[in-house]
């Protein structure tokens, strides 16, 4: 898999913004495609089979959001949403709509590139399915056969329910999750609006797993949206 040769579409009509994509992603060798609207966008996905998009909200003849949607119903290629600051409903319709990632305006070159790595190999993961028995994040190791957990070396006890929510974490890393997607992949549909099962279960997981976790390490909250585990 060699992710610096991945196809990338963006979608973005902001001139600016779409200059300074194209060259920070050219400069680290991807092959950039662009699209300025909806349409234009569904067009270059059919004919081009991008690996990657990046999918501004706001576009001239539709939103972002029903454009996820639509993209879902036949590609399942990662999709990285960019919003303004401070649109959280937009992050998470975008999030419940089937887009993997977001990023908000204004972000460094940097953090763009770390989340496009975690989403293409996501992608790769999904694609080979071999649904390892063991996960490792960090210092966390999670043996999905004896279901046992351990922080560097350390075997730490947890609840069925806590298991449950830590595999769904550990198996994203790197990804953010919403509340929604958690309550239900966890607790199951009828619980999706239930968000205080989430603190309560989230805050026992970090007593257990993070080293100080009034900080948070690994299990870290994205304001308004979810959780997501640090990649570390
Ligand atoms: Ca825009």
């Amino acid at each position: 898999m060699s992710e610096l040769a991945a196809r990338v579409l963006v979608v973005e009509d902001e001139q600016q913004m779409l200059r300074f994509l194209r060259t920070a992603l050219t400069a680290q060798g991807y092959e950039v495609r662009e699209a300025v609207t909806a349409a234009e966008s569904i067009v270059e996905a059919t004919t081009h089979n991008p690996e990657l998009i990046l999918l501004d909200l706001g576009l001239p003849d539709g939103d972002g959001i029903d454009l996820t949607r639509r993209f879902r119903e036949w590609t399942r290629v990662p999709i990285i949403v960019i919003s303004a600051r401070g649109r959280e409903d937009d992050k998470v319709a975008a999030l419940d709509a089937g887009a993997d990632d977001y990023l908000t305006k204004p972000f460094s070159v940097n953090e763009l590139l770390a989340r496009m790595r975690v989403a293409l190999r996501h992608a790769a993961q999904a694609g080979t399915d071999t649904s390892s028995t063991v996960i490792e994040v960090g210092e966390l190791r999670v043996d999905q056969v004896r279901r046992e957990v351990a922080v560097g070396g350390r075997e730490v006890r947890l609840t069925p329910t806590e298991y449950r929510l830590l595999v769904l974490m550990a198996a994203n890393a790197g990804k953010v999750l919403t509340h929604r997607q958690i309550l239900k992949a966890v607790w199951g549909p009828p619980y999706m609006g239930e968000t205080h099962y989430l603190r309560v279960f989230m805050a026992q997981l970090r007593r257990k797993i993070e080293a100080d976790p009034a900080r948070p390490r690994l299990l870290v909250t994205e304001p308004g949206v979810g959780y997501r585990m640090r990649d570390v």
